[in-house]
């Protein structure tokens, strides 16, 4: 959000930089306040959790934290402020038609009106880094306040220590990256929080509470559709990727500490994760298993006059194993999306006939992840647009025609391309030609 810190929304196709900056989401304080296990005593003001949260952290309070609490109503206009700041109606639209593409949302789908609800529903506090305040939904209930302010108050120590700032205005066209930096900072304030929570202020050996993300991971599939209507009618590509940087934040943050001090996590704001991979499994993000950066050309020469490119970024693992997961099992998702090494898409719109074109270019750590990914694309589809499955061809690409256009997949060596909605065969081996030349680092 806006008014909160970190993070620039990004235009994106994910939604979730818009929505995930610096704020706690009221499902996590009430996994929070359930987990507590004092009971409730005096409650605690601002100040004293600021101090208990520096204590448990081992950073120093540096300056005040003041707060405030804001209504739904006050909510509402911050998120609002805070897309029209950060998210043209362009930008937005083009993540509409990358969605709609994937068949991750209708055409027709209101995705700013629906993110505006959204948050209006599940923000329960955010930290503004512009004025270094931190302010508290007026209507949660009184166990939630202090798991929720013990979030905040981690980001403001956060920004003290590591500016959250320089992260607001974060490059266009590498959400992935973008999303793995929001990881971060979430899933050490969502500890934080836990910790608070399970200890009532006192420290806990994190590495006996068990895995915060398969907690959370069960309770969002809970989730409850009596309290959070918007949050549970949501298409699942907006709830998984608002979810992401808390759910996965905390497993990156539980992976990296690992029975050692807070301290070890400092060094994470000099060497940021650099993709949803190094979250997922922070091994990685600890071996500096790195993405390779993937350069597609621009096909708008070769498409014509009336072709525009209308998004261009990264899915990453976390991109694709919310695609994949759509229209295939959630255990077959993860496994095909796993191995990846880097991709690149971009998206085309015909403006005269509205007709959308998408490329993607992906590479995967070995060739048996490149032909796990293959096999579940394809029957990915297949589902998608309602054709039978295509079989990969040993001699080349798998071509069908999907009803909204030609549909290609190749797999060559450890990379795989994919074009859908190429207006003819002529077109879409011009195309396919200029996409394998793509450079790889
Ligand atoms: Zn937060």
């Amino acid at each position: 959000m806006t008014a909160n810190d970190t993070a620039p929304p990004n235009t994106r196709r994910r939604v979730n930089a818009t929505i995930a900056a610096g704020m706690a989401l009221l499902l996590l304080a009430g996994a929070a306040s359930s987990a507590r296990q004092s009971a409730v005593t005096k409650p605690r003001t601002a100040e004293e959790i600021l101090q208990l949260v520096s204590k448990l952290r081992g950073l120093d309070v540096k300056r005040p934290v003041n707060s405030g609490a804001k209504t739904h109503d006050e909510i509402e206009a911050s998120v609002i402020a805070d897309l029209d700041e950060n998210t043209t109606p362009a930008e937005f639209a083009a993540t509409s038609k990358t969605l709609a593409k994937l068949g991750l949302i209708s055409r027709t789908f209101g995705l700013r009106e629906y993110v505006v609800k959204l948050l209006r529903e599940q923000v329960a506090g955010f930290y503004d880094t512009k004025t270094q305040n931190f302010y508290l939904a007026s209507w949660i209930p009184l166990s939630e306040q202090e798991p929720v302010m013990a979030h905040e108050l981690t980001h403001a120590l956060q920004d003290q220590h590591f500016n959250l700032r320089r992260f607001e205005k974060w490059p266009k066209g590498d959400s992935d990256a973008e999303l793995a930096v929001h990881s971060l900072i979430e899933g050490e304030a969502t500890v934080l929080m836990f910790e608070y929570s399970v200890g009532g202020g006192s420290p806990v050996d994190l590495s006996k509470i068990g895995s915060l993300t398969e907690m959370l991971l069960s309770q969002s599939d809970a989730s409850d559709s009596a309290r959070f209507p918007v949050m549970s009618g949501a298409p699942a590509v907006l709830r998984e990727n608002l979810q992401f940087p808390y759910v996965y934040g905390v497993g990156f943050v539980q992976g990296v500490l690992k029975g050692k001090s807070w301290a070890a996590l400092n060094d994470c704001y000099r060497n940021l994760p650099a993709s949803t991979e190094q979250v997922i499994h922070p091994g990685r993000y600890l071996n500096h298993d790195n993405p390779v950066k993937i350069d597609i050309a621009d096909l708008t020469p070769s498409l014509g006059a009336q072709w525009s490119r209308a998004d261009y970024d990264v899915n990453g693992e976390f991109g694709y194993l919310v695609l994949l997961g759509q229209f295939v099992g959630k255990q077959q998702a993860r496994q095909a999306a796993e191995g990846w090494g880097g991709d690149r898409y971009a998206l085309y719109e015909n403006r005269q006939t509205g007709s959308l074109l998408l490329t993607q270019f992906t590479a995967w750590d070995t060739v048996k992840d490149a032909e796990e990914f293959l096999s579940v694309y394809l029957e990915r589809t297949a589902k998608r647009y309602k054709t039978p499955k295509l079989l990969p061809s040993p001699t080349g690409p798998a071509v069908s025609d999907t009803g909204e256009g030609l549909a290609m997949i190749e797999m060559r060596g450890r990379d795989v391309v994919i074009i859908e909605g190429a207006e003819n065969r002529e077109q879409l081996s011009r195309l396919s030609a200029l996409l394998w030349r793509s450079s790889k680092k």
